[in-house]
């Protein structure tokens, strides 16, 4: 080593960047051989000479002895992994480089084989579906609590007992053994889109007797392990290390989500259960079937390396950016107090009500009888918020779920902060999500709060939609013209307060699909050309192909291989009620997976994919 200050550098990245150093002669791929091969054409010069040098250096193939395996995990690269196992609280982590989405797979192809039956929240990411589909699994859903404001919820602790679950696989119309006592595989989200975080010990212990592994999918959560806030509350927790009885426990986490790797940085950490144990070859072997044979190192080593910044600084990095959170989190509830006192409409943070909040974890509860949640908490339920996650309400909505004369569809907003250069995690129909990672600074806080106070002051005025969308007024000739922004608000919010939106938001979960066949035959039907499109008002009973996920409020509604409910039902009525939406604010389209929209006599129509009927008329 060279250099003193190395010595503090993370294995692989070190490893990586001494090797870079030498400018070896590469008779290997990638064939731009460090960067040299773009420099015949401008747009290669360019391109080089954007990213930099050492980038291109650092691009290497695995024929490099001295770097290791990251495909077998040797040398620098197990280092690597070794070491932020030690720091994360794992027994065993891999470094993802495919993301989340593919550590979800990672472990079912670890844990389940086809036809097992695995217990999965309605609320899960579609990276699990996708995981259920290529491994054949069989699921049984846990329904996440309805929740007035139109948040994700969490799943209740009464889905977590014996009895529930066994009820589910009795009832479930695809289980072989109606009579097994386990499913192979538990996933919940923690936390859940919104900031809802388990307990997740009591949820190991819960669980350890109805499933032989349990996963949780911490894409959104990596820090939880660096700040006591979070004691307990996820999968990696040291707490349960040695108590008695627990299932074996992965975690996916998204490091490049909420820390600070470059996109598609993953880590999969994992430990062993009291009893049941899994062959770690096993995961090995499940890694390599999902990874690509020439892993990109930088990648890599922004893993490493956000180890090592975890181990050093992992602490003052979260409470800092707690810290900035509690702070905008007053900031925004002061100026509504300011504004109530002259009757004016404001933001409201989804937060405990009441006292100045702390970074005291009995402050985040969401207890039983809570109006604030919007959601029926049971005395069991563990729940509770993560200050990093910071959710404003926009007015429209009552806690339970009936709407005021008064108020803000937030899809409004969100395009008005667009076009100040502000992006939101999500939107919901009368709320916004922010996150408030380590990068952000108390600066781009303030900025945020002014644009807010900027988009009441514009609502005051009635400033003109083509003024703050210029580009919606062009697309869509004399449908905003001579509109306010309040005007546009006021009709949008009328629409939605007379489709009783919210209530049917809640409800969609009331009473769930019924599933026809597994996701992997829904799909296969795909693949052996045995399905059509249909228009959505003739999709009841038929089986559907997608997944059909609105955004908002962002949760599947209909599983691949469920059949489409009737057309009164809470569900379909909701996704009709999207495509109304739709052509009454052209340009405010809802998002879709699973749908497909066209337009026929200048109206959208929705379609959806469903198994063709087979031959006795019957859908499949
Ligand atoms: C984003 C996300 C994933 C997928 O993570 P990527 O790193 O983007 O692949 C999985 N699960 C949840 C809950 C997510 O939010």
């Amino acid at each position: 080593m060279k250099n003193d200050e190395e010595l503090h550098l993370p294995p692989f990245y070190r490893a990586l960047k001494a090797y870079a150093r030498k400018k070896a002669a590469l008779w290997s791929t990638p064939g731009h051989t460090s960067g040299r091969g773009l420099q015949t054409t401008a747009a290669g010069k360019d391109f080089y000479d954007f990213f930099g040098r050492n980038l291109f250096l650092s691009d290497l193939s695995s024929s490099v002895e001295e770097l290791g395996s990251i495909l077998e995990h040797q040398g620098p690269p197990a280092e690597a992994e070794k070491r932020a196992a030690e720091i994360f609280g794992a027994e065993v982590t891999f470094f993802v480089l495919n993301g989340t989405s593919t550590a979800n797979k990672v472990v079912f192809f670890a844990a389940v084989a086809p036809g097992d039956l695995v217990l999965v929240g309605r609320n899960c990411h579609k990276s699990i579906m996708h995981a259920i589909i290529m491994n054949e699994a069989i699921p049984v859903y846990l329904t996440p609590k309805p929740c007035a404001y139109g948040m994700i919820g969490p799943v209740g602790a009464e889905q977590f007992t014996k009895a529930s679950i066994r009820a589910k696989i009795a009832q479930s119309p695809l289980a072989t053994n109606k009579k097994a006592a386990k499913v192979q595989l538990a996933v919940l989200t923690n936390s859940t889109y919104d900031g809802v975080i388990y307990h997740a010990d009591k949820v190991k212990a819960a669980l350890a007797d109805q499933t032989h592994f349990l996963l949780f999918d911490e894409a959104w959560y990596a820090y939880a392990a660096f700040h006591p806030f979070y004691e307990h509350r996820y999968a990696m927790s040291p707490a349960t290390r040695k108590r008695a009885h627990m299932p074996p426990v992965f975690a996916s986490q998204s490091t490049h989500k909420l820390l600070l790797a470059f996109s598609q940085g993953s880590m999969l950490h994992f430990r062993q259960g009291s009893a049941e144990k899994l062959d770690l070859q096993g995961l090995v072997e499940a890694n390599l079937m999902h990874a690509s044979t020439s892993p990109f190192y930088p990648l890599f080593a922004s893993l490493d390396v956000n180890a090592q910044i975890m181990k050093e600084n992992g602490y003052e990095l979260i409470n800092k950016a707690l810290g900035t959170a509690l702070r905008f989190r007053q900031a925004v509830r002061r100026a509504g107090q300011r504004y109530a006192q002259r009757g004016e409409w404001w933001f409201t943070p989804w937060q405990p009500e009441g006292k100045r909040l702390e970074l005291d974890p009995k402050d985040w509860k969401l207890k039983p009888g809570a109006a604030w949640t919007g959601m029926d908490i049971s005395p069991e339920d563990d729940l509770m918020l993560d200050p990093l996650k910071v959710t404003l309400l926009t007015p429209g909505v009552r806690e339970d779920a009936s709407m005021t004369p008064f108020g803000i569809p937030a899809c409004v907003v969100k395009k008005y902060l667009q076009a100040r250069g502000v992006v939101p995690e999500k939107t919901g129909f009368y709320n916004l999500l922010f996150l408030f990672a380590p990068g952000v600074s108390t600066e781009r806080t303030a900025e945020l709060l002014r644009i807010l106070h900027d988009f009441k002051l514009e609502y005051a005025d009635n400033s003109a939609v083509t003024r703050w969308f210029p580009g919606l007024a062009a697309a869509y000739p004399g449908r905003y013209e001579h509109m306010g922004l309040a005007d546009l608000c006021q009709e949008m919010h009328r629409f939605l307060q007379e489709a009783d939106v919210m209530r049917r938001c809640a409800s969609l979960y009331a009473t769930p699909p019924v599933q026809a066949v597994p996701p992997h035959k829904a799909y296969y039907g795909l693949t052996e050309g045995k399905t059509e499109y249909v228009r959505l008002c003739d999709a009841p009973g038929r089986v559907s192909v997608f997944m059909i996920l609105p955004y908002p409020p962002g949760v599947p509604v209909i599983m691949p291989g469920e059949r489409f409910p009737a057309a009164d039902s809470p569900i379909l009525s909701f996704l009709q009620l999207n495509e109304d939406f739709d052509n009454r604010f052209p340009g405010f389209e809802t998002e879709f997976h699973g749908v497909k929209k066209t337009w026929e006599n200048g109206r959208v129509v929705y379609w959806v994919s469903v198994l063709n009927k087979t031959k006795k008329g019957k859908a499949a």
